[in-house]
């Protein structure tokens, strides 16, 4: 058992946890600095034995946002060991040599150049000055020569690992894996049944739920409402595991504070959905072995044996335009056609069921930025005071978090994101939130600031959900 089960053992067997922590919990209005939210060695792997169906400890009796937060940013900086080369992925088993991924930076000096980027196959992950930083196939490095695209620098993921890998343990149990963050889900809904409850929304291609926490103060379930709702859904992409507990403990805040008088307001006068971690298989495949993958897609097995479809350029808005691959072996596959993966699926039929979506956030990481349509035409959205209200909460949410507001697709045109689907089909004011980070594996260290202010912003947009247009003067 490591730090973090004995942890939470202790916190469902009703004792206090406060000797195993380096302070007390952190209050959310404290400020907390990076040296506050040290780094800690994970302990151990997750086993099979950890994340086995039907071996959930009791429901706990409470379970705190403070808790939580403490828990997630207790542990001491000791024996912080490098981790392991990633395992050679089952796309890279699969196709060859020619699957062999890279990190590399490229010379790209706008989003016309990044979007050929992506679609070359290239997965990007930080954009700086004139040059973009990502992985890529030996497959997309052949693409990105053709197009005559200047490669600065390429290391192999091994290289990658010993140069920017240091700072994340070996394992990722400080992080809520698929089955601890059901269990928790879980917890909340129990503790907190007069405003909660927990229903699935689909499964997913290796059959796992996808679960959803819904707090409303009168429907249940999937029962219809006519208030207003809002939905917050993490983890399209698997290795973005901060994604999962920023709404994760969003949920846990709302509960601590809805006796609170705003919040209460917005419990009683709202329909308020968290869907945490929609890519669940992707996310334990990411993780199962200790070692991570850099898994972001999901787990489809495709024609040719490779495996995966970017959740994220599967939705049905400009389906694999631009910013998207057509190429199985591509980390930016948009599957085989608009709304081919389960997950996709289920999240389109699960806001076409409820009309009364007003606004959502997607959260994925990372890049410090809060995006608003369009992502996959350069084109504003057509409605002036559509694209103002975009503007309006976008600006203010950036204000919380310290992100950068813009329009997704000055980052890059990548067609077929959910956001873009959300607002196009459903009208919903649709926002992907980029968390902040210097990468994948932030460790410890991330959590407690992300989370922080990634609360304010999410309070704020149930404070617009009833009418998104009055944040217009
Ligand atoms: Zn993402």
């Amino acid at each position: 058992m490591n730090m973090k089960k004995l942890a939470i053992a202790l916190i469902l067997s009703g004792l206090s946890v406060h000797t195993l922590k380096a302070g007390e919990p952190k209050q959310f209005n404290e400020t907390v600095t990076a040296a506050d939210s040290a780094i800690g060695q994970r302990q151990a792997s997750v086993t099979a034995a950890d994340s086995a169906i039907g071996q959930r400890p009791p429901k706990a009796d409470s379970v705190t946002f403070n808790q939580l937060l403490g828990e997630l940013a207790a542990y001491p900086v000791e024996g912080i060991v490098a981790p392991p080369v990633p395992m050679p992925d089952k796309t890279t088993q699969s196709a060859g040599k020619a699957a062999e991924r890279y990190w590399i930076t490229v010379f790209a000096s706008d989003n016309h150049e990044r979007t050929k980027l992506l679609e070359a196959g290239m997965d990007i992950v930080e954009i700086k000055s004139g040059k973009v930083s990502g992985f890529a196939s030996k497959r997309t490095l052949d693409a990105l020569s053709e197009k005559g695209f200047v490669v600065e620098s390429k290391i192999t993921m091994a290289q990658y690992v010993q140069q920017f890998g240091k700072d994340f343990p070996a394992a990722d149990s400080v992080y809520h894996n698929y089955n601890e963050t059901v269990e928790l889900l879980e917890t909340l809904a129990a503790n907190n049944s007069d405003i909660a409850s927990l229903f699935s929304i689909g499964k997913t291609i290796e059959g796992r739920d996808i679960w959803c926490l819904r707090i409303n103060s009168n429907a249940k379930g999937e029962e219809a409402s006519s208030k207003p709702g809002a939905v917050y859904i993490g983890n399209h992409h698997a290795r973005e595991h901060l994604s999962n507990e920023v709404p994760l403990l969003f949920a846990a805040w709302l509960f601590d504070h809805k006796g609170d008088a705003d919040v209460k307001k917005y419990i009683n006068s709202l329909d308020i959905y968290v869907i945490p971690m929609l890519n669940p298989d992707g996310v334990e495949y990411d993780i199962k072995t200790g070692r991570y993958q850099w898994q972001r897609k999901n787990m489809r097995v495709n024609a040719d044996k490779s495996i995966g479809v970017d959740l994220n350029r599967n939705y049905d808005s400009w389906w694999c335009e631009a910013g998207a691959s057509h190429s199985t072996w591509s980390d930016t596959y948009c599957g085989a056609k608009a709304f081919s993966e389960p997950e996709s699926q289920a999240v389109k039929n699960f806001m076409e069921a409820r009309k009364n979506l007003k606004t959502h956030i997607s959260y994925h990481s990372y890049a410090g930025t809060v995006l608003y349509p369009w992502g996959g035409t350069e084109e504003d959205v057509a409605d002036p005071k559509d694209k103002q209200t975009f503007i309006n909460i976008a600006t203010e949410m950036g204000r919380l978090t310290g992100y950068h507001p813009e329009k997704s697709s000055d980052m890059y045109v990548a067609s077929g994101d959910s956001c873009d689907w959300a607002y196009a089909a459903g009208k919903i004011f649709a926002f992907t939130i980029e968390l902040e980070g210097s990468g994948f594996y932030p460790g410890a260290a991330a959590i407690t600031k992300a989370v922080t202010n990634n609360v304010k912003a999410a309070v704020y947009l149930l404070s617009v959900t009833d009418n998104p247009y009055k944040t217009i003067k």
